[in-house]
């Protein structure tokens, strides 16, 4: 800032300070420079120049006169004072990670922001995270959300100096003057200008002396109209470039409102019209526009620039802060106006999104971080609560943009919420609240009718009972008088409104027709879903003390009795049964009209469980002296069971969908607990008071049984009677549960971890089940916890998924008594399957089927009577009725079902007696079994039963049958026991036993035939199974050749005599012959077998060919331009190679083609089929296993390679090494000469390997030749079709079959994917032969024998160019120009090339001629020869030591070692002499092993001849290892002994190979020398701990864009590079296409396939090829074994390194290709995800 302007600043401040009173003087001060500097241009929002007047002009002289004096003086004084504050209090962006902690937080809308969480205890706790949805605020700091360790390190008390709370002295006197001039001043400015409505005037005082004619046109934001409505109507009324309005419609979305017009008043006037009526053509509604004058528009902006300042300023210390919150909720002058804060709040919905997001944004970091202010803005925010939920209903802006989301921030603080229910009575607030929303929807009897309701107003009022939740969340420890009246005036409110959903929407039977239009009942589902945790809640906090639950229980009891809108029509009549007399009011559900919600009496309920639970029960009588009328308190709840029932019954089918899915959520976990469950309390409440007769008979009734059972009545209608079976099954069931469910608190004595052990056991007797769907199968709290981690280990195993899969859970056995097949939560499917399961379980144990029910626990003394219902007269008979009736009728009038329930029901009554008379011993009342064997009508229940098990189809619970009987037994015994008189004749029972025993035995027999029988199936079954795979192993491996004799890996021939003829050396002249076995293979199209052979028609591999980086040494290197690019030489960093696999699927080639064809043509029309695979670049799946691939290897048989061995011997002899040289460097001379006229003999002369004794042109062919192999037509056509392929994708280049590069590439991907497969063989420790997966090794074998032959397919001319080129590599000097260095070389690359090339040379213009097998052998073992010297120079020239070896200077190696190093030395720069002998040994030992073992696979390829035994072997040691392997290839063990034994050849060689400049250019640069062996590339490191992670995406700035929007960072698991992907910011262009950052970097970190991790989403996404993709799993799981797409459930994630290496193994076998192909063909996507925009 300028000198001048400071001086001018300053000055301000001193007319300010001496004008005393500063407001008038600052707000002239303001309407004089506001509009000067604000919206004077065109443009709107500030330029920089604008920003930096607000600065020098505005805000500047306002900390001056602030400070008194310089502010950065002022400031730094003021920080050296305080203390920063100990609340975080970090506003978190949308998507930003939160965390929260299950343990220790106070509910889980307490949450830390990352960096606090990462300093906090709860980092080793069971925390979760979640991705913000914007707006809330880290609350590290706040004593009242956490139990423990409510401060990180950071913010610590102490931890950045003491700050004393509430003490405003830390200001200097004058300062804080000063501060609460200024605020006060400026913050009435702020607030009076945010909400001044009048668009074209502005207040008195701030009036401009001149008023320009200049006025703005503003659009606001809506949520009504979409972008390209907007975008539209701009360009149409406005008249600017598309462009501009989608500028203009961003920004208004995210601010909120812009100007898009200034002008005169009349031009703004009609381009509001104009917008106006645009919109509205487009969407019946018109955009919002005002007129504002530009000094109107002016001030609103300074006003918010204001907002921002005061932010900092309140953030500068926390006595500005304080004075700030006094300010602000100073109250007013005027008592009618409200303090400035409160007017802000009430205007929010007013104001436009950026406004509200500032103001906010300041609430936040003043008013809510000071404990005190934070209580009064409270009191405010309750006063004016009513009016901002009324003002947020009917705004259009999202919740997070309203000031109401605050409340989350209030309610929740414990201290605040009974402050507030204490003060400001906010239960009843709140209620009153929500009860005038929703009075429009109340009928004439004071009910809740949501029919034809708005469901969008619907949706947000449904927030206010967020904040009935938010308040009641903690319960207070303290109760005070005052707390305790307006808590039950809040229940009182709260009863109220439930009164209004008591017997809501009610329904009524439909007869004979369907309903027209099925009724809306989400609503009122909705409703009872967000009070589910408030009700329980209520009760909750009613159990505080004694008095309060039993004013509680008074309060709803009479509640209930008020409700009269359900009422009976008919009086009182009398029913008799047994000789017992009901006297009720008839009602039948159906056919009068019957409600699902009654939460009255559902609370009433639960009230009363807690009231048994506390004893308070016993003084209930002194609060409802009355005593209570039980018929009327049951009828209803009563009424809903048997409207479940009648729907499960199928007599309500006519009333629609809408019906069946009430009662689906009726007894659903999200609403289970306060409905159903509490419903079944209030029977069991009844049938602990009723007579049990009574009780009985009521229920009867209200089934609409009565008649069914009373009289023998038999309908002829079928379906009637189907409909009474069914209905007695449900009532059978309904008595089971009354009956034998007590696993509550309060009904009986359990603890909640019993009753959530029951639920999880239960859950776990179906199957076992991942801890996720374990989770959503139970009910959780208001805390969303469901106590599962506390019981499952003591009911459970866990057992860890494998690579894949998620982690279960399993049931332990001990806890498998305690299964109730009629478990009152099951569903009617997870009955069945429980049921099953534990049928299934108990026969594999060969124990009997019987399901009986489990020992109950016993009832408390209040519900103790309801056994008596077992006991009663009216059970007995209704038992005895269904029995008889299936053992005396034939089906109709019964069930299996029906018979399951009552010898449940009998299970349990004798259960009883059992447990009474062991506890009790004597006087046991409770005569179950007696009343059983009563007899009437000459038969006794017991009879029945016996005779049950003859009754045929109860085959199936005839060991349920004699489990009954049995237990008769066991009480009749324990009854003798305690009163012999009272036992029935002996001799009945006698039979009875023996029957029994003999039973037993029949059954084992039966057990042990069936059994046998089985077991002979299955031998039966194996045998077929083992021909199937037999016969078919085609198809199932489909492998060449499938274990055949000529396999390397089968050991039989080491058994015959070794002669040399079956040696395992793969060349020279002792080379072993090898096998050539016919193969015979079937096609996988048109199963027809045929034999592979050279004159047939070809069979050809699936295969897939790809450019690879999995060997890269330099990761990222820009690859060359593949246009011109020769790839004759591969550099050794092996940057990007060309793969080819395959599937190992075999056809023939015109099957293929077919197929190919038709795919063509089919796919062309399919919808998205390029994403699966490019037709274009001729790729299709594999027909059977659907692997993706681009083309075919065709299967060339091996050539018989039978040698004289007398001739080799002699051949030998005479065609040593530099010999072979000659006549080869010859031939090369003489080629040249024929194909060029110019001769340039004179430059070969210079060479000094032509010097002496030049050898024949022709000479080469004096040591045998053959004629060449002939193929046939189809073979060739696939030779080109395969070759055209690795060309065209291994260069990215257009096909084109007679380019010379073609034979290049060919010879190039076979010996990358030799590298390729050694480098994985080697990474997974697995041998190097015999190792392999047949597909592999097919694929493999086809591929050489495929590059071999390849050579015929081209002209022979240019394949002798390139084996001339090739070998200049080695040979310098042979006229070629720019020789490489062989450091730049692959040798491997350059071995394959010279192997396959060689046979060449053979070519005699006409004849074709390549070389017989003894020249092979001898070709091939100088080639290698000659390649592995030039890699031990290679080795040694670059390799290191690993420190601290040691070796001793001893033995013949070492020596030729040392004299080969030092020959090195000699002619090399830059070579440092003095290495040790064995340490020279030991780096050429190292580092040739890659190079030795590739060669070993090539030549086994190459020749067929099995390799020695000990390289199949896992157990051989280093040495041994290598050993093997160079007898194989017919190498000396001691490497340097080559260099010993061609010393007159090599020796010049070395001098030229050092002596290449950029040998000695490459050494003092050693960092980018490829060293051997290679490195092994693996994927990056990841964090064990996943929220490591998430912290470094936590500080991710996109490196292109310093906007605030979310990013989306994610990890290149190849590299570690962090980009920001799906963001337009970081989108490049590659190869004339937008690609997004990740797609851009995986054209060169791996060769065009991607391996990322996208971070925030926990998913690993694979790319390929630009265009496609796919997701996968990340390697990450929770403690329970399971993954967390999305972050979902939030639970600790930690790293799973099988998984890790799962990915890992998909990229070095390289198939992501495969797995995306295969993604996309399970998925078949309906939309197109754009993967190259990732
Ligand atoms: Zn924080
Ligand atoms: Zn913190
Ligand atoms: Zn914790
Ligand atoms: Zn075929
Ligand atoms: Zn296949
Ligand atoms: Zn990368
Ligand atoms: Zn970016």
């Amino acid at each position: 800032m300028a000198e001048g302007e400071e001086t001018a600043a300053w000055q301000l401040r001193m007319k300010w300070q001496e004008s005393g009173v500063c407001g008038p003087e600052l707000y002239r001060y303001l309407a004089e420079q506001v509009p000067r500097i604000f919206c004077t241009s065109e443009k709107t929002g500030l330029s920089e120049e604008e920003e930096e007047m607000v600065g020098t002009s505005l805000l500047r002289p306002l900390e001056w006169y602030l400070f008194g004096e310089d502010p950065q003086l002022g400031l730094e004084k003021l920080q050296q004072g305080s203390g920063s504050s100990q609340l975080c209090g970090r506003v978190f962006k949308e998507g930003e990670t939160t965390y929260t902690c299950r343990d220790c937080a106070i509910d889980p809308t307490c949450v830390l922001c990352m960096d606090c969480f990462q300093s906090s205890v709860h980092r080793n706790h069971r925390y979760k995270m979640h991705s913000s949805s914007g707006g809330g605020f880290c609350d590290c700091g706040d004593m009242e959300a956490w139990k423990t360790g409510p401060s990180c390190k950071k913010h610590e008390p102490g931890a950045g100096g003491d700050m004393d709370m509430g003490a405003e002295s830390q200001l200097e006197d004058g300062l804080m003057e000063r501060g609460r001039m200024l605020f006060q001043v400026l913050f009435k400015y702020t607030v009076d200008m945010l909400v001044w409505e009048e668009g074209q005037e502005l207040p008195a005082e701030l009036q401009p002396s001149v008023k320009e004619d200049t006025y703005y046109c503003v659009l606001y934001n809506d949520e009504h109209h979409s972008y390209d409505h907007v975008i539209y109507t701009l360009q149409r009324s406005v008249h600017c470039g598309l462009g501009e309005a989608q500028t203009h419609t961003n920004l208004i979305d995210k601010e909120g409102r812009r100007a898009v017009k200034r002008g005169t008043l009349q031009a703004c006037q009609e381009a509001k019209q104009a917008i106006q009526s645009n919109s509205e053509h487009i969407s019946l509604q018109p955009l919002r526009v005002e007129i504002l004058h530009s000094a109107v528009m002016a001030h609103q902006s300074f006003a918010l620039r204001l907002g921002t300042w005061f932010q900092q300023v309140v953030n500068y210390s926390v006595g500005f802060r304080q004075v700030f919150c006094q300010v602000s909720l100073q109250a007013a002058l005027d008592p009618e106006l409200h303090c400035l804060i409160s007017r802000l709040m009430l205007c929010d919905a007013k104001l436009y999104k950026g406004a509200r997001k500032i103001v906010h944004d300041l609430i936040v970091c003043s008013l809510l971080m000071e404990t005190e202010y934070k209580r009064l803005f409270a009191i405010e925010f309750a006063k004016n609560y009513k009016q901002l939920q009324e003002d947020f209903i009917n705004d259009d802006h999202e919740r997070s943009i309203s000031v109401t989301a605050l409340s989350v921030q209030i309610f929740t603080v414990p201290t605040l919420a009974r402050q507030l229910i204490e003060e400001g009575n906010v239960v009843k607030v709140i209620i009153d609240t929500v009860m005038e929303m929703l009075s429009e929807h109340l009928d004439d009897s004071n009910r809740f009718h949501f029919q034809g309701f708005n469901s969008e107003r619907f949706f947000r009022i449904q927030v206010v009972f967020h904040d009935l939740k938010y308040i009641l969340i903690s319960k207070p420890t303290i109760w005070t008088e005052r707390l305790r009246q307006q808590f039950m005036e809040g229940f009182r409110a709260f009863l109220g409104m439930l009164k209004c959903m008591q017997g809501m929407e009610e329904v009524k039977r439909q007869f004979g027709q369907h309903i027209e239009v099925e009724p809306e009942w989400e609503a009122g589902f909705s409703i009872q879903i967000q009070l589910r945790h408030t009700l329980s809640m209520f009760q909750d906090w009613c159990t505080a003390d004694e008095e309060l639950l039993l004013q509680g229980y008074k309060e709803c009891y009479n509640t209930l009795m008020s409700c009269t809108n359900q009422p009976f029509k008919s009086e009182e009549i009398d029913t008799h049964m047994c000789n017992h007399v009901l006297r009720c009011k008839p009602y039948k559900v159906s056919q009068d009209p019957v409600s699902i919600h009654l939460p009255i009496s559902r609370l009433l309920a639960g009230l009363y469980v807690h009231l048994c639970r506390s004893g308070a029960i016993n003084r209930l009588h002194e609060y409802l002296p009355a005593g209570c009328d039980i018929a009327y308190m049951v009828e209803y709840p009563l009424r809903c069971l048997v409207l479940a029932a009648q729907v499960a019954a199928e007599m309500w089918r006519r009333n629609g969908l809408s019906l069946v899915s009430q009662v689906y959520y009726y007894q659903d976990v999200k609403c289970r607990d306060e409905m159903f469950d509490k419903d079944i309390i209030m029977l069991q409440i009844a049938a602990s008071k009723m007579d049990p007769n009574h009780f009985m008979m009521l229920i009867l009734q209200r089934f609409e049984l009565f008649e069914y059972f009373n009289r023998n009545t038999v309908s002829r209608d079928k379906e009637l009677a189907k409909q009474l079976n069914r209905l007695t099954e449900e009532m059978l069931h309904l008595l089971i549960i009354i009956l034998g469910e007590r696993y509550i608190p309060g009904i009986s004595n359990v603890t909640k971890e019993d009753v959530i052990m029951r639920e999880v056991i239960h859950l776990l007797c179906i199957e076992s089940m991942a801890h996720s769907s374990l989770v959503k199968a139970l009910p959780d709290n208001e805390n969303n916890e469901t106590g599962l981690e506390n019981v499952i280990q003591k009911v459970a195993t866990f057992k860890k998924p494998g690579v894949s899969g998620h982690g279960v859970y399993e049931l332990k056995k001990e806890c498998l008594k305690e299964f109730n097949p009629f478990f009152y939560h099951y569903s009617k499917s997870q009955h069945s399957k429980a049921e099953d399961a534990q049928k299934k379980r108990r026969k594999l144990e060969n124990s009997d089927k019987a399901l009986p029910p489990p020992d109950p626990p016993r009832f408390f003394p209040a519900f103790a009577n309801i056994v008596n219902v077992l006991n009663c007269d009216v059970l007995i008979h209704v038992l005895r009725t269904v029995l008889r009736r299936a053992v005396e009728t034939s089906g109709k009038l019964w069930t299996e079902a029906m018979i399951q329930r009552v010898l449940h029901l009998i299970g349990q009554g004798l259960l009883e007696e059992k447990q009474q008379l062991e506890a009790n011993g004597e006087e046991v009342a409770f005569d179950f079994s007696l009343k059983a064997r009563r007899i009437e009508h000459g038969k006794s229940l017991l009879t029945f039963l016996e005779k049950l098990k003859l009754v045929p189809p109860l085959e199936a619970q005839k060991d349920m049958i004699i489990w009954t009987l049995q237990m008769f037994e066991i009480v009749k015994c324990l009854r003798e026991k305690s009163s012999p008189t009272a036992a029935m004749s002996i001799e009945t029972i006698k039979p009875e036993e023996s029957i029994q025993d003999k039973e037993k035995a029949e059954r084992k027999r039966k057990a042990e035939a069936a059994k046998r029988h089985r077991q002979k199936i299955m031998a039966q079954m194996s045998a077929m199974q083992k021909n199937f795979i037999e016969s078919h192993k085609m198809l199932y491996e489909s492998t060449p050749q499938a274990q055949g004799p000529g396999e390397p890996s089968v050991p039989e021939d080491s058994s015959s005599a070794m002669t040399l003829g079956e040696s395992r050396v793969a060349l020279g002249p002792k080379r072993g012959s090898g096998v050539v076995e016919r193969e015979t293979l079937t096609c996988i199209l048109c199963q027809e077998e045929q034999e592979v052979r050279a004159d047939s028609t070809a069979m050809v591999l699936t295969a897939c060919v790809q450019r690879s980086a999995v060997l890269t040494q330099c990761r990222g290197k820009v690859l060359p331009n593949t246009e011109t690019f020769v790839p004759l030489f591969m550099h050794p960093d092996l940057a990007c190679g060309t793969h080819t696999g395959s599937c190992g699927h075999v056809m023939h080639a015109p099957c293929w083609q077919k197929y190919f064809e038709a795919v063509q043509n089919t796919t062309r029309n399919r919808l998205h089929a390029e994403l699966i695979f490019d037709l274009e670049n001729g790729e299709y799946l594999c027909p059977l296993c659907k692997s993706l691939c681009n083309t075919v290897i065709p299967l060339i048989p091996l050539q018989p390679l039978k040698l004289n061995y007398d001739n080799a011997e002699l051949v030998g002899q005479l065609l040593t090494f530099p010999r072979w040289l000659e006549i080869v460097l010859a031939r090369i001379k003489g080629l040249k000469a024929m194909s060029q006229d110019n001769d340039d003999s004179h430059e070969m002369a210079e060479n000094p390997f032509f010097a002496e004794n030049p050898a024949d042109f022709r000479s080469i062919l004096s040591f045998g030749v053959q004629a060449t192999a002939r193929y046939s037509e189809s073979i060739n056509e696939m030779l080109v079709v395969c070759a055209t392929a690795a060309y065209r994708v291994g260069l990215k280049v257009e096909p084109n079959e007679t380019d010379p590069r073609v034979p290049l590439m060919s010879w190039n991907t076979c010996a990358f994917t030799i590298q390729a497969i050694e480098n994985m063989l080697e990474e997974e420790g697995k041998p190097l032969f015999g190792s392999l997966q047949n597909r592999q090794h097919a694929g493999l074998k086809a591929l050489v024998q495929f590059a071999a032959a390849q050579r015929l397919t081209s002209s022979q001319a240019v394949v002798q160019k390139h084996f001339t080129h090739l070998l200049s590599a080695l040979i310098p000097d042979l006229n070629v120009d720019g020789t490489s260095s062989i450091l730049d070389v692959d040798l491997f690359h350059l071995l394959v090339g010279l192997v396959l090339a060689i046979p060449a040379l053979y070519q005699e213009e006409a004849v074709d001629l390549q070389p017989s097998p003894i020249s092979s052998a001898y070709n091939h073992l100088y080639i290698l020869q000659l390649v592995t010297m030039a890699h031990v120079v290679q080795i040694l020239l670059t390799s290191d030591d690993p420190p601290g070896m040691l070796g001793e200077e001893e033995g013949e190696e070492y020596r030729s070692a040392t004299e080969l190093y030092q020959t090195l030395v000699q002619c090399t720069e830059g070579l440092s002499g003095d290495v040790p002998g064995w340490c020279l040994t030991d780096r050429v030992r190292r580092g040739v092993a890659q190079f030795l073992r590739c060669a070993g696979l090539f030549f086994s390829c190459l020749t067929g001849i099995p390799s020695p035994e000990v390289l199949s072997s896992n157990e051989v040691s280093l040495e041994g290892h290598l050993e093997a392997l160079c007898s194989y290839l017919a190498l000396p063990t001691n490497l340097f002994q080559l260099f010993q034994d061609h010393k007159d050849t090599v020796t010049p060689l070395l001098h030229r190979w050092c002596g290449n400049p950029a040998v000695s250019t490459a050494l003092t640069d050693r960092s980018s020398v490829i060293r051997y062996p290679r490195k092994r590339n693996k994927l990056v490191e990841l964090p064990a701990d996943y929220s490591c992670l998430l912290n470094q995406a936590c500080h991710f700035r996109c490196p292109r864009s310093a906007d605030d929007e979310r990013k989306h960072p994610t990890l290149c698991l190849f590299c570690g590079a962090m980009l920001c992907s799906n963001s337009i910011c970081c989108q490049e262009t590659v190869e004339r296409e937008v690609v997004g950052a990740c797609a851009a970097h995986s054209v060169n970190c791996g060769a065009g396939v991607g391996m990322f991790l996208r971070i925030r989403e926990c998913e690993v996404v694979l790319m390929g090829s630009k265009t496609r993709g796919c997701v996968y799993p990340a390697p990450y799981l929770d403690d329970y074994g399971e993954t967390d797409p999305q972050l979902r459930r939030g639970n600790p994630l930690h790293l799973s390194p099988e998984r890790y290496k799962k990915l890992y193994q998909l990229w070095q076998q390289h198939c992501i290709m495969e797995e995306i192909a295969r993604s996309l063909e399970v998925v078949s996507i309906m939309f197109a995800f754009d993967w190259q925009m990732l």
